[in-house]
């Protein structure tokens, strides 16, 4: 049978998979977007939520650089996403803070950020260490066990699942093509001619992104590149309704545009095991207790785990082909903060054909990895 034939072929609906197809129809680009469905592992439904940037590029101030220019761009994104499907994606960006419960901690993070904005250069880090008696004006009910904190004014959160909704739903009401259960099982390669088999049927295309987060690892080598990602675990969990309380969000705190409080995330090295682990969901509990403890006379109603797709340094990975021109990878541990990026930025680099210089150091050519099949 022939297969279907698009101008762009994009492997996984997460919210990677998701922003660069949305993106990419919004460059003109005739767009199918191929998922696995409901048994793949999928960060995109078990997220935290944050818009986050304070933490992001130590040591690697290029990845600090993108995940600025992406929580920039949220605004004109949420805004866009919401007029074109009627969906509040709940973007607040008010700053945030790192909470620090103890003085090795307040250190530890005083260091880390005057580092951060050093390796920041001439792009400037906004940043202040705060004390604990300023954050209890900023944030009411601040436990005692609370010393002080990092704040940066460019972090925020949204509602991760109204994200994901509102790219499908903008996606496919642009003219892209949306195919759910649609597992690549195998995939051929030539420059700028690229198949791929599913169950759903087959597809080509002069392009195709890899976005199948965590399957990224066994699909890049079939398109001459390479995703060596695996699994890491966090969990989290969610309070009862609360009246509206907290005015930012913290690392691991936050309040939902519903009045629910999210608690979270732990970072486990557990394989693929989604399961959950009942000391480490106290420990989140306790330190968010300690955080603030009015937190613990509210009723813990849902909890849950969920996997990262994580690279080896925990930085991004987006790379093209040298051997296939027109075959991409994109894998990230904070796809709500990039969603941005991908939808403005890096899916007008693939409508465009190659990837931009700035976006080198995030090559999977910086591990020591087989590169072209
Ligand atoms: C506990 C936790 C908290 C997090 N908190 C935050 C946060 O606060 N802020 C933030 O920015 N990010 C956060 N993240 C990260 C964020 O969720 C991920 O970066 C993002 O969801 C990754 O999206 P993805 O599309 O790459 O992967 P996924 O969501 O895993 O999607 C991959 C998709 O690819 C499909 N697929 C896989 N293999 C194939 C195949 N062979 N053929 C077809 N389709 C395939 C799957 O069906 C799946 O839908 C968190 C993640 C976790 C686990």
């Amino acid at each position: 049978m022939q297969p279907r034939p698009f101008e762009a072929i994009v492997v996984g609906g997460g919210l990677v998979g998701a922003a660069i197809a949305l993106g990419l129809t919004d460059q003109g680009v005739a767009t199918v977007l191929l998922d696995e469905g409901d048994i793949a592992h999928r960060a995109s439904r078990g997220n935290f939520g944050l818009v986050w940037v304070q933490s992001k590029g130590f040591g690697a101030p290029w990845y600090q650089r993108w995940t600025r220019g992406s929580a920039e761009a949220w605004p004109a994104l949420a805004a866009d996403l919401a007029a074109r499907t009627g969906l509040d994606l709940a973007l607040h960006q008010p700053g945030g803070v790192h909470l620090c419960l103890s003085e090795a901690e307040f250190e530890d993070r005083a260091a880390k950020m005057a580092r951060m904005q050093a390796e920041a250069g001439n792009h400037g880090f906004d940043h202040r260490m705060i004390r604990a008696p300023e954050l209890r004006d900023m944030l009411p009910g601040l436990g005692p066990a609370v010393v002080g904190a990092s704040w940066t004014p460019y972090d925020g959160h949204a509602s991760p699942l109204a994200l994901l909704q509102a790219l499908h739903r903008a996606f496919t009401a642009a003219g892209g093509a949306y195919i759910p259960d649609a597992t690549v099982t195998a995939g051929s390669a030539a420059p700028h001619d690229f198949r791929v088999e599913t169950a759903a049927g087959a597809f080509a295309a002069p392009r195709i992104v890899l976005a199948a987060g965590l399957g990224n690892a066994d699909l890049a080598p079939l398109f001459g590149l390479a995703a060596p990602v695996r699994p890491q675990r966090g969990q989290i969990l969610v309070t009862e309704r609360a009246r509206p309380v907290l005015p930012m969000p913290t690392t691991t705190i936050r309040q939902t545009g519903e009045g629910t409080i999210m608690l979270g995330d732990s970072m486990e090295e557990v394989g693929f095991d989604t399961s959950q682990s009942p000391p480490v969901m106290a420990e989140i509990a306790r330190r968010a207790a300690l955080s603030f403890p009015w937190i613990a006379d509210l009723q813990v109603i849902r909890a849950w785990s969920a996997l990262r797709v994580m690279a080896p340094d925990g930085l991004p990975i987006y790379d093209q082909s040298d051997r296939f021109p027109g075959a991409f990878t994109a894998n990230c541990h904070s796809g709500v903060t990039l969603a941005g990026a991908h939808a403005r930025i890096f899916a007008p680099m693939v409508a465009a054909g190659s990837l931009d210089p700035s976006l080198a150091p995030f090559s999977a050519k910086r591990f020591d990895v087989p590169h072209a099949a």
